[in-house]
């Protein structure tokens, strides 16, 4: 999508902090980090919301979370982590381009704001 930012970031014509990248998505540091470990995993291709994932797409998402595992193996995140994907307005979506934010290094409290 044209107007994307992630789309953007994907195709390498706005820099990113990469932490890993494949044919299918990338990995990136959260510019604004909410913890000492931040990073986003994105798909490559356009999917608006978790809410638009279906039989045509989910592939991917599978697909991220074997990357994540292996993106905080490779980090050391033995300690643990937490992903989350944000959807829609009151779930605090900013950015319509899938995409599952990756925290850790500190304590992380439970159940989130
Ligand atoms: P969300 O609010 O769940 O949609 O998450 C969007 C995230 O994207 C926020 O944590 C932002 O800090 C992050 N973000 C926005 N633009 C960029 C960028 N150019 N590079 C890295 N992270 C970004
Ligand atoms: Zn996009």
């Amino acid at each position: 999508m044209s107007d994307c930012i992630f789309c953007k970031i994907a195709a390498g014509e706005i820099p990113s902090n990469k932490v890993y990248e494949d044919d299918q998505c990338l990995a990136f540091y959260d510019l604004s980090p909410q913890a000492p470990v931040h990073f986003l995993v994105i798909p490559k291709t356009h999917i608006p919301s978790a809410a638009a994932v279906d039989s045509s797409n989910s592939a991917v998402v599978g697909h991220i979370y074997e990357v994540i595992a292996k993106v905080a193996g490779q980090l050391g995140l033995d300690k643990g982590f937490r992903v989350v994907t944000n959807c829609g307005e009151e779930g605090g979506q900013t950015v319509g381009h899938l995409h599952f934010h990756v925290l850790a290094g500190r304590s992380l409290a439970w159940p989130p704001g």
